[in-house]
């Protein structure tokens, strides 16, 4: 086997297996060690399927020989155990479904899984995605790689650090107000968070319905493309998939450069965010304008409510998503009941951690007679104006760019008690989802040693130029290519 596998993109595996390089074997093996080896450090698995991993390895050999392979062929990948997969545990980080074996695939398992992609584990999350910070699951924290006394950001927080520390090449996450674009920041990676309806949603455990989406981590915004290009696409069995073409985003994003207007936003820049984050996200917006993009100061003015709007509509739909764990039908069960009522009260009461239970109440009070018209009414209307103000500035600019998170990575436990406050690093990364807008974030520095993003909008199905700009960007630095100390490969 090669030295240093582990500086190597999802892409240059790829081909790697095709030349023949490696075998798809040898290279699961390679990663099943690194996370036997760092595992242990980050928490970044709830399930290894190490078994399952070789048998599609082999398998995936034979495929190279007989010269029938799929864009994916043979690569390991991980999926956050928010997803279904057929026989194998789905927790979505939670004590609730720490039992549950599904009896069949999500549409992006089974999509990555016929372009031949190997899945080496499920990663872990906040519980139920809800979360900034990977602190509530039922599997403990995960620690970010860059400093074990760190959040990796949440809640696809157990993928963005798997990938950070080359644990795998590259992961699913989902999205809904930040939780691939954050994590992605935290740890150092590249994360994509498409279109609302552009990937389908079945077989994913939800949360928030308007505003799960499905998405990447990797370690550049070509392997994004990569994924992304067997992931999205209409599927049937969700209601809300768009039936639009997929474009091949891999061949997009290597055409030549075109001119670009990038708005950035003048409140992203506001006393919350950190100065040399600021900094970091200024010199990045350099880049672009060597590349030839015109950059236009433009002004959210409904920035700051975002984060309340978010906050009534996300627990307002995941009080109703989250009805289905009764203990009936799947999922954890309370004993040593008396009678029906205590049956349910015992088992959510159980089966849910405090962040989720605080959702949960928060959710059905803001839908309750008397309240509905006051919260969950009153903040569709703003998601609708803030939707519209999204439509008015992509009329005039091509991506918007800013800052992805106000600050790198918090310390384990510095916001736990003060959940206003871990609502708030959510300001930059609400917006896209309540417009349902694409967003991804890619490295940009580093503050005081630790990964900082960069975060690009693009308007409705725009994932080709938002990919592209972001490929440019990754050609022009290397940000993305730093490993965190430690993590290098090791004399082997
Ligand atoms: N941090 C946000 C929340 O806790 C976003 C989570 C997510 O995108 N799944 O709701």
């Amino acid at each position: 086997m090669e030295k240093e596998i582990n500086k190597k993109t999802l892409t240059q595996l790829a081909e790697g297996l095709r030349q023949g390089q490696f075998s798809s074997e040898e290279l699961t093996q390679y990663y099943l060690e690194r996370i036997d080896l760092f595992n242990g450090k980050i928490n970044a698995f709830i399930t290894v399927t190490r078994e399952e991993a070789i048998q599609q390895a082999r398998a995936a050999d034979k495929a190279l020989a007989a010269g029938k392979s799929g864009p994916l062929t043979g690569v390991p990948i991980a999926h956050k155990d928010i997803f279904c997969t057929r026989g194998i545990k789905t927790s979505c980080g939670s004590k609730m479904l720490d039992n549950f074996i599904s009896p069949y695939d999500a549409t992006v398992v089974k999509r990555l899984k016929d372009a031949g992609a190997i899945m080496v584990g499920k990663t872990n999350m906040d519980e139920f995605a809800m979360g900034s910070s990977n602190e509530t699951s039922f599997y403990g924290p995960v620690h970010n790689p860059w400093d074990h006394d760190r959040v990796p950001g949440g809640s696809s927080g157990g993928s963005a650090a798997a990938v950070a520390s080359k644990l795998v090449s590259a992961a699913t996450g989902t999205d809904t107000g930040g939780s691939i674009r954050q994590p992605a920041a935290f740890s150092g990676v590249t994360g994509v968070k498409p279109t609302y309806g552009r990937v389908s949603r079945y077989g994913m455990v939800a949360f928030a319905s308007s505003l799960d989406q499905a998405g990447t981590l990797t370690q550049t915004a070509e392997d994004a493309a990569l994924l992304l290009e067997s992931m999205a696409g209409f599927d049937r069995r969700d209601s809300t998939s768009l039936n639009e073409p997929v474009p091949a985003y891999y061949d997009a994003i290597h055409e030549p450069w075109q001119n670009l207007t990038i708005g950035v936003p003048d409140n992203f820049f506001d006393e919350g965010l950190d100065p040399d984050n600021a900094q970091a996200v200024k010199d990045a917006l350099k880049i672009f304008e060597k590349l030839g993009a015109k950059i236009k100061d433009v002004h959210l003015d409904h920035l700051d409510l975002s984060v309340p709007v978010y906050y009534v509509v996300a627990p307002a739909e995941a009080s109703s998503n989250l009805s289905r764990f009764d203990g009936v039908r799947f999922g954890h069960r309370s004993k040593n009941v008396k009678n029906l009522n205590e049956f349910y009260m015992q088992t959510r009461g159980e089966g849910f951690g405090a962040e989720v239970k605080r959702r949960i109440l928060t959710g059905t009070y803001v839908l309750s007679a008397g309240y509905y018209d006051a919260y969950y009414l009153q903040a569709q209307k703003v998601r609708k104006l803030i939707s519209n103000e999204f439509m008015r500035i992509f009329s005039e600019v091509d991506l918007l760019a800013g800052p992805t998170t106000p600050t790198p990575a918090f310390k384990i436990g510095q916001k736990t008690d003060n959940p206003v406050e871990m609502y708030l690093n959510d300001i930059y990364t609400i917006g896209a989802p309540l417009a349902g807008l694409p967003a991804l974030s890619v490295p940009c520095g580093l503050v005081q040693g630790l990964p900082v993003g960069l975060q690009l909008i693009a308007t409705h199905l725009d994932e080709a130029r938002l990919l592209k700009a972001a490929h440019y960007f990754q050609k022009e630095t290397d940000w993305h290519l730093h490993i965190p100390p430690g993590y290098d490969e090791r004399e082997r």
